[in-house]
């Protein structure tokens, strides 16, 4: 009997010229003619078609093919970094080229492109970035922005973007050729609205070949319970059910992260081992179960498994997040089981912050997650949760993110853009009015914006950061003062994911904590920032870093890539403090006051006052009563507290505080005023009205003239 070990890697060799095979039966295929020729007719086109016709690993060949390449770069964006990472690599085989030449991929904090590539995938983040540089993307001779029924914010903002520049240029052009083309592909058939957005271009539907799924309900969950350890539990109760009751096919979990995933896979991985296969499974050709994670962080050699055929008579099992659902296609999927669960970034309107959050998914995400099992012959879907929860708890549709997400960076970016009255931007979806009146607010408390709106000096730094403002403004504090050393590794760690390891078996957790109480406590302990600082610092100096991290129970990858973005982040500074204008200025005081100081100009919208007990407030004028987190250096310490700023919140039950440190009033006194300066309105009113260029340049130069005379705003 054969059970593979979780991690065996297979096939490593026969995999090119089986992939060629595949992508020659393609639903997409048969239109490669029609479709290149609409894309090289027509500014702007909308491709649907389901999900795994194509659409994304195919179209960008035809058009190489097709020479489109010659005019510059074929850009595909992605919502998701992983696959933006994955099809690229995926391309590259198909093509024959070595990833990072003629085909390549750019991420944040990670670029694998050259002066070679013309056939480029990338998030939408960072292109939206690169429009920064460069508003018409002269690069580009397509952009192809993909997965846009996904919403995601990036994605929308580049629609209303390239909306208006390409709208512009074509009405500009004489000859009527089209030199620039943006083609936005969509899973979901909410094509006439795209259309008709994009001033009614044309729609190309790849007719999809899709085979029923039965859907089931279950009792798991119901319109009261959301607790995770109780999905978790179900979903591989349910899933090794399948194994032992469906005939051959490979089944595909959905969880909402990495630490269930994870979780999860270990159970299954210990259960399937006391299956005997010769009495408890009903296909006697089904002889193991390979268990596979899939999720964003997740080291882009084992992502290649998933995409694997089994052995035969192995059954694959791929435990993974949303980003299954649309963005990658794995072939061979039977049987899904569907937790109901996402996690979302979603504006807490409660503590006024994004927060990641476990949500019930949509009826239409449900509807698109079953979908993957129907692929190559029927399928069927186990939904644990109860129709009861379908009819209360789930909505008909996936909010946009543009409509419930923190808008202060894309706003900059606008308004860096010249796009100065944001509220009447052509959005897809208006976002709600009080989201953009709100990310007004909290760039002008940074100082990123003035009264105006219009962006400052310090605001145009801030944008040269792939980081939020807040952050970023911290950092630039320290750097003013030469302190840079400390706030770099500190922003690099904030950027990555969790660093410390939590291990599922009981005794290994209290050992693993034990070793993070004893790394805050020789950073100087109570303050989780400094913690991070040292914990990255340590690491880096220590004879092997590895081994420093499997020691610490520290994720080593993401330490690595701290070190990465670190270098990276340096760099962006280096270039800046070269410019004569860079501020500088000098500070007297002991260095753990220089870091929290510094941290304060970022995080003063972060601020909470112990008021009873361990019960803290906060003072950005929600006033939300919040408790500082188990995992914080601070915990069980509040008593000797007063005044702290944090990084960021979790919400269940209570509201509790993650990454914390203590800070003095005073070093926030004059900052928190600005919290309550400004009526957002009054911010919104102003890129409201006409901007008249002329007035605009008398008002700068009165503006940079009451700057230099060091006036108040008010006073002059
Ligand atoms: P669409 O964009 O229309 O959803 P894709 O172009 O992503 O379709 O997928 C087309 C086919 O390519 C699918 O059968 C999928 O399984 C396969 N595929 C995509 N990425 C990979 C990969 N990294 N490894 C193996 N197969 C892949
Ligand atoms: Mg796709």
């Amino acid at each position: 009997m054969s059970k593979p070990n979780k991690h065996e890697s297979k096939h490593e060799s026969k995999r090119g010229s089986k992939r060629c095979v595949e992508a020659q039966c393609l639903p997409i295929l048969q239109h490669k003619a029609t479709l290149t020729k609409l894309v090289k007719d027509n500014v702007f086109l909308v491709v649907t078609g389901e999900t795994g016709s194509g659409k994304t690993t195919q179209l960008p060949q035809y058009l190489f093919e097709a020479g489109l390449w010659k005019g510059g770069i074929i850009g595909i964006t992605q919502p998701r970094r992983v696959a933006a990472i994955t099809v690229a690599q995926r391309v590259s085989q198909e093509m024959h080229f070595t990833l990072g030449k003629e085909v390549g991929y750019q991420v944040r904090f990670d670029d694998c492109t050259s002066q070679a590539t013309v056939v480029k995938y990338m998030t939408d983040g960072c292109l939206l970035r690169e429009i920064l540089a460069d508003p018409g993307l002269s690069q580009y001779s397509v952009v192809i922005l993909d997965e846009a029924h996904e919403r995601s914010l990036n994605t929308d903002i580049l629609l209303g973007l390239l909306k208006k520049t390409l709208l512009q240029a074509d009405k500009g052009s004489k000859d009527g050729s089209v030199r620039q083309r943006v083609v936005v592909m969509s899973a979901t058939l909410e094509t006439d609205k795209l259309s008709t957005f994009l001033g009614h271009c044309p729609v190309f539907t790849i007719p999809g070949r899709t085979f029923p799924v039965t859907s089931r309900f279950g009792n798991a969950i119901g319109p009261k319970e959301v607790d995770s350890s109780r999905y978790v539990n179900e979903v591989v109760r349910v899933a090794l059910d399948v194994h032992v009751s469906e005939v051959a096919g490979d089944i595909l979990v959905f969880l909402t992260g990495q630490s269930e995933i994870e979780k999860a896979c270990d159970m299954l991985y210990e259960k399937a081992e006391s299956i005997d296969y010769r009495y408890d499974v009903q296909d006697q050709t089904v002889e193991g179960l390979l268990i596979l994670p899939l999720y964003g962080s997740m080291p882009t050699d084992q992502q290649r498994q998933i995409f694997q055929a089994p052995p035969s008579g192995i059954r694959k099992c791929v435990v993974a997040t949303n980003i299954a659902a649309t963005s990658l296609t794995i072939n061979g999927i039977k049987y899904i089981v569907d937790s109901g669960f996402v996690k979302q970034l979603n504006h807490n309107s409660r503590v006024g912050m994004d927060i990641l959050e476990v949500v019930p998914i949509s009826k239409s995400e449900a509807q698109q997650r079953a979908g993957r099992a129907g692929r190559t012959s029927a399928g069927k879907c186990f939904r644990i949760y109860s129709n009861e929860f379908w009819e209360k708890c789930m909505l008909d549709y996936t909010v946009p993110e543009i409509q419930r997400a923190s808008l202060t960076s894309v706003v900059l970016t606008l308004k860096c853009l010249g796009v100065h009255d944001v509220i009447r931007f052509p959005y897809l979806d208006h976002p709600e009015e009080r989201l953009l009146l709100e990310a007004l607010k909290q760039l002008y408390q940074f100082d990123a914006i003035d009264r105006r709106g219009q962006v400052t000096q310090l605001g145009r730094l801030i944008m040269e950061f792939p980081l939020h403002p807040g952050l970023t403004r911290a950092l630039l504090k320290a750097a003013s003062y030469g302190c840079e050393e400390i706030l770099l590794p500190l922003a690099a760690m904030l950027s990555v994911e969790n660093i410390f390891i939590r291990p599922g078996h009981p005794e290994k957790q209290k050992e693993a904590d034990k070793k993070h109480r004893n790394l805050a406590a020789q950073s100087g302990g109570m303050n989780d920032f400094a913690t991070l600082l040292s914990v990255f610092q340590w690491c880096k100096a220590s004879d092997s870093p590895s081994a420093w991290c499997k020691e610490n129970w520290i994720h080593w990858r993401a330490l690595k890539s701290a070190f990465s973005i670190e270098t990276q982040l340096r760099e962006i500074l280096l270039r800046l403090q070269q410019k004569k204008d860079f501020p500088v200025e000098t500070f007297t005081g002991n260095k753990s006051e220089l870091f929290r100081r510094c941290l304060c100009t970022g995080y003063f919208t972060n601020v909470a006052r112990r008021s009873i007990g361990k019960i803290f407030s906060t003072m950005d004028g929600h006033g939300t009563a919040v408790h500082v987190h188990p995992s914080s250096s601070l915990f069980d310490q509040e008593a000797e507290l007063d005044w702290v700023i944090f990084h960021d919140m979790m919400v269940t039950s209570r509201v509790y505080l993650r990454t914390v440190c203590p800070i003095r009033y005073d070093w926030v006194k004059d900052l928190l005023p600005k919290l309550h300066e400004v009526d957002a309105y009054e911010l919104s009113n102003i890129a409201r009205e006409e901007v008249n260029e002329e007035e605009l340049a008398k008002l700068e130069s009165k503006e940079a003239k009451r700057q230099k005379e060091g006036l108040d705003e008010d006073t002059a």
